[in-house]
């Protein structure tokens, strides 16, 4: 099969690897897409040990033992590896699971290959009415914010729907925010990015225009999302948050972020969410979710490259020219 090698120094090739044969539990899976993610990024930056790619659907060809998904199924693959026995698991939080199996793309070859494997457990099936391409959005993009903000919706105790929302960053995770936000019901939902033309997007998307500099803006947010990562937008979000409201930290970084304590801050009682993927049991709810916004959605799927113009479609991705390209191996 062809799978990619990610050198490092921006550099991807594609070789040719054995098939992988399906261990006790788990499944062969044919790839259908797999999304190019952020946090990609730093392996196309730095190389990676296996092939990355942990966004993806595809369709199970081969059981191994003990496994038995019919062959054929279409389904996106939930990358964190859970135990289903621990005390997260047992309540269906998979995405807290205790045993640290690690993650589909990360520490276990992923979808920038023709095959890979996955637990059987984590196929999710997709129904008639969600494609291959539009299935990928599920995880990362829809499943990864919703849970977030359904969090911090419950933590903030929002009056909801008629307050305002945020979203910091409108990159994939701040435009999927944005849509999920727009999803739940929300009708305020206010948007910011430095970059005009991703500014713009989240603008076409249904998103207001708001600085988040502007002082009349502080302190009047029920939910802020950041998604950005970055310390002047993990600031700002603290900053714009509302007394007894949530900011979720989504936007990940490897830098630190300084927060100057100040009378002010000590004195805003509101919730600080830092979230991880979600639990897998929430997948169909966030199939109604990618209905609800289907046509937004796919707009961000637009670019669809094969497995061997990955690296050209990293450097576009870099570049700003795309929103959530797939690789098709
Ligand atoms: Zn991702
Ligand atoms: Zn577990």
């Amino acid at each position: 099969m062809r799978s990619a090698k990610f050198l490092g120094q921006d550099k991807i090739t594609i070789e040719e690897t054995p098939v992988p044969k399906p261990g006790p539990g788990e499944v062969l899976i044919k790839t259908s897409y797999c999304g190019i993610c952020g946090s990609d990024k730093r392996l196309f930056h730095n190389g990676a040990k296996v092939t990355p790619g942990h966004e993806l659907t595809g369709v199970v060809v081969e059981n191994g033992a003990g496994a038995d998904v019919p062959i054929g199924t279409r389904g996106a693959v939930y990358i964190h590896k859970f135990c289903g026995a621990c005390k997260f698991c047992r309540v269906g939080e998979t995405n807290r699971c205790l045993t640290g199996n690690g993650l589909v793309g990360w520490q276990t070859p992923g979808g920038y290959a023709e095959y890979l494997l996955a637990p059987a457990q984590s196929i999710i099936p997709l129904p008639d009415d969600i494609g291959d391409d539009e299935g990928v959005l599920l995880l990362d993009t829809i499943g990864t914010a919703a849970y977030g903000i359904r969090k911090c919706v419950d933590a903030a105790n929002s009056r909801a729907r008629a307050d305002d929302a945020v979203v910091i960053g409108c990159g994939p995770l701040g435009l999927g925010s944005l849509l999920v936000l727009i999803g739940l019901g929300w009708k305020n939902v206010y948007v910011f990015d430095p970059a005009e033309s991703r500014l713009q997007t989240a603008l076409a998307f249904g998103g207001k225009r708001v600085d988040p500099n502007d002082a009349a803006n502080a302190s009047r947010f029920s939910i802020v999302v950041e998604a950005s990562g970055s310390q002047p937008g993990r600031l700002a979000a603290i900053n714009l948050v509302e007394a007894g409201g949530a900011v979720l930290f989504l936007g990940e970084s490897d830098l630190p972020t300084t927060v100057q304590e100040t009378p002010k801050l000590r004195r805003k009682d509101c919730n600080y969410m830092r979230t991880f993927y979600f639990p897998i049991s929430q997948a169909r709810d966030n199939m109604a979710l990618l209905r609800a916004c289907r046509a937004r959605y796919r707009q961000m799927i637009a670019d669809v490259v094969p497995l061997e113009e990955i690296e050209h479609a990293f450097v576009d991705f870099i570049a700003g020219k795309t929103l959530k390209p797939l690789v098709k191996p």
